[in-house]
């Protein structure tokens, strides 16, 4: 890999404090994880025990008071470690961020320094079973009412759904249609009402639980609405670029693993009297793969940068997180390949990483909303 340059001193010193922490705290619980499907909270508590958790929000609401470049970090050791079961992105990059930018202090206040310590998980609530992509076309509801609001509806595919303390949820308020209806809340997940509903069998990433919630007459203070009311739509739409950075960040990093392991596996691995890593076949497609891989941490140290600078479009997050997702199918189905059989076999974590990759071509925004949303650019 091209020496990257976009991580200075104090970068460097918060990777090795992850990567020893993960030696510990992650690497060897990831099975129990998958097996159980969740991740456990004394592994979050740990995360915040070691400053961890929401790098980049002010010190003043328990965060680290850095740059994203930190998230980015523990995202890229998180995908590096062989899991993206942690949910950090939506923890740190997503729920956080939304609290700080639109909330009012009592809010901040009363989450942010939680969700630092890892005492509150986060989820961010937008998709409805009938309706993901179309956003405008929610059905929750949330009725004023005197103090506040009552929230009535569900949704599902809730990443942290189980583990959460804390959610951000989109709903129309009143009987508006359409995006202007749409406003955003913070509930914390304990409110009478707010039912949590079964963890969803998944076909990958199973160590990140995902799960349907239910909300029946919940209370919301007028104060945990975040920002004004019926610019949800407006909010989500500014936010999303760096979630969906998040996700090309893990999908870069997991790609780089699955490629990682596939090296070492081929050099060992035996066939027809010579290593499977010395068959011409094998060193093109690791060789193709390499070049891939170099390109891309070029392009994501270019994003990563752009958001850090203020200056990453929507439509520039959209192709990262479509080039980045797609780039890691590709790369674990050709490692994969190079596992032979035993690629299939469960006990050989490249039969994971290859089920864990597909979901990233359709969560945070399939790969073909992106292309609608890039086509928009042009
Ligand atoms: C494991 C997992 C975790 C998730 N975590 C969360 C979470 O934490 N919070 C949350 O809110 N959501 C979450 N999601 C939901 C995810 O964001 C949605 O599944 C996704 O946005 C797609 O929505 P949908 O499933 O309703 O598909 P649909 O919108 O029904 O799409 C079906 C198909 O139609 C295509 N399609 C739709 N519209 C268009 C269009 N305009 N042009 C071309 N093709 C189109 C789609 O690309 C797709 O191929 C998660 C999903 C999964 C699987």
């Amino acid at each position: 890999m091209i020496e990257r340059s976009i991580y200075n001193e104090d970068h460097a010193m918060f990777r090795e404090s992850v990567k020893k922490m993960y030696a510990q705290e992650l690497t060897p619980y990831v099975e129990e994880w998958e097996t159980k499907g969740i991740v456990s909270r004394e592994f979050w508590r740990a995360c915040g025990n070691n400053g961890m958790l929401l790098p980049d929000i002010p010190e003043a609401y328990g965060g680290g008071g850095l740059d994203f470049k930190f998230n980015a970090i523990l995202l890229e050791e998180t995908a590096l470690a062989g899991t993206t079961g942690p949910a950090f992105g939506v923890h740190n990059d997503i729920v956080a961020h939304y609290i700080n930018n639109y909330g009012t202090e009592t809010v901040k206040r009363q989450w942010l320094p939680k969700m630092a310590s890892g005492e509150a998980i986060g989820a961010i609530c937008m998709s409805e079973p009938s309706t993901g992509s179309d956003l405008k076309n929610i059905r929750t509801k949330a009725t004023p009412v005197e103090g506040g609001f009552l929230l009535n509806g569900s949704k599902t595919f809730i990443t942290n759904g189980l583990n959460a303390d804390v959610a951000v949820i989109a709903a129309r308020v009143g009987d508006d249609s359409g995006a202007r209806a749409i406003s955003l809340f913070v509930c914390g997940c304990d409110q009478t009402g707010f039912i949590k509903g079964r963890k969803l069998d998944k076909v990958g990433n199973r160590s990140s639980d995902t799960a349907e919630l239910f909300f029946e007459d919940v209370f919301i203070p007028q104060e945990n609405m975040l920002g004004k009311q019926g610019e949800g739509f407006i909010y989500m739409m500014t936010e999303l670029p760096q979630e969906r950075l998040s996700i090309a960040i893990s999908c870069q990093a997991a790609a780089q693993h699955a490629y990682d392991i596939a090296v070492d596996y081929v050099k060992e691995r035996q066939a027809f009297g010579k290593a499977v890593f010395d068959f011409q076949n094998t060193r093109f497609v690791l060789a193709n793969l390499k070049t891939n891989l170099q390109v891309g941490w070029a392009h994501l140290d270019a994003c990563i940068q752009a958001l850090v600078d203020g200056k990453l479009a929507t439509h520039e997050a959209a192709a990262a997180k479509l080039w980045h997702s797609e780039l890691r199918c590709k790369v674990v189905d050709d490692c994969l390949q190079l596992f032979g059989g035993y690629g299939y076999i469960e006990e050989y974590e490249i039969a994971r990483l290859w089920r864990d990759a597909r979901v990233m071509r359709l969560y945070g925004g399939t790969s073909e909303i992106m292309k609608d949303l890039i086509s928009r650019s042009i």
